[in-house]
């Protein structure tokens, strides 16, 4: 005899953006059984068509009112910055009990502009899977996107107990390891780990192709492994990486003033000739390195070789 079908944790998970988060959540939840219907959502006719062809969703909307409509997860998944303007016309759509999560990477501004506008009975809970790719839309997505890496839960103040947990055991479910943590301790801690790095990124290529004496194609034939890897992190979806900066802007500005003062401290060492003061810098920077791989968060193989699926961005 068959044993029956386990129902789904959530009967309806709208998508607000199916891009590489959102359809990875889709064909997550797909493979996981965690619902018992997926709605997208998009603006454009392209992706709604992408999407279609890809398969991950039951229902493709270009409509927010009928995407959310009975939904008892409703995840923001496009850029920080449209969820001012997706949130108060999704408010009054929402049934009570269910939840408003999002997986922007930048949480304060999140819940300065999504919180007012959700109606009593309705659990917000902000959320930031710490998995990506330097791809985009709805064709770049995988199940296994989630799997071993972190996802941050900030509940603002008095979150509901039970709306959290159950959130915390559906990304657990996708693969994820999961950390609750304050909202403006997730943007500090951010700024640092990924959003510095990828403003770092952006400004080397730049300068780089800027540069007169140096050709753009000897930039691009003599790309070592260090260029290379910069050149990957920068092409990564400039819509979503304007709206974090302009979103996190304290954190990373105070982020980018260390950052420039300890580059300052390196230039005066080579500017002095001063190799002591260079040789301690880096062997403290490989072992943290060497943490990163321990920790399981990155392989040791050299990048040469590596599959898509191990290069994260965000
Ligand atoms: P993406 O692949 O570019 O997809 C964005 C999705 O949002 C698309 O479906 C897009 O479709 C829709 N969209 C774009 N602008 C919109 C707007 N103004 N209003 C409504 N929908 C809009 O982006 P993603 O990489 O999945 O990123 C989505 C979110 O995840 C962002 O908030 C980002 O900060 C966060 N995140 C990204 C990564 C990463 O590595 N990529 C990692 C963790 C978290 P239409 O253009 O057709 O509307």
């Amino acid at each position: 005899m068959n044993s029956p079908t386990p129902s789904p944790m959530f009967k309806k998970i709208a998508l607000v953006g199916i891009g590489l988060i959102g359809s990875s959540m889709a064909h997550g939840a797909r493979k996981h059984c965690l619902a018992g219907e997926i709605a997208g959502y998009a603006r454009r006719e392209e992706t709604r068509v992408a999407a279609q062809k890809a398969g991950f969703a039951d229902s493709l909307h270009d409509n927010l009112e009928s995407c959310v409509k009975d939904a008892d997860l409703v995840v923001l998944a496009s850029p920080v910055g449209s969820f001012a303007e997706i949130a108060p016309q999704i408010g009054p759509h929402l049934v009570a009990g269910a939840i408003v999560t999002d997986v922007g990477s930048v949480k304060m501004a999140v819940i300065r502009d999504v919180g007012p506008h959700l109606p009593e009975g309705v659990h917000f809970i902000p959320g930031h899977p710490v998995a990506g790719t330097e791809q985009s839309g709805p064709n770049a997505g995988f199940a296994e996107l989630f799997e071993g890496r972190w996802c941050i839960l900030t509940p603002p103040p008095g979150a509901d107990a039970a709306a959290l947990e159950k959130l915390k055991t559906f990304w657990e479910r996708l693969g994820s390891k999961v950390e609750t943590m304050d909202a403006a301790h997730h943007d500090l801690v951010l700024a640092i780990t990924s959003h510095v790095p990828h403003l770092i990124a952006y400004n080397i290529v730049g300068t780089a192709a800027d540069l007169e004496e140096v050709t753009e194609s000897e930039v691009i034939k003599f790309s070592a492994g260090g260029f290379r890897d910069f050149t990957r992190i920068a092409a990564s979806d400039p819509t979503m990486w304007r709206d974090v900066f302009l979103n996190n802007r304290e954190a990373v500005l105070e982020m980018l003033g260390r950052f420039n003062e300890d580059l300052s401290a390196l230039q005066r060492a080579i500017r002095w000739g001063d190799g002591d003061e260079l040789q301690n810098f880096f062997t403290r920077t490989r072992a943290i390195r060497r943490s990163i791989i321990e920790a399981g968060q990155d392989i040791e193989a050299p990048d040469f070789g590596r599959s898509q699926k191990e290069k994260d961005t965000d």
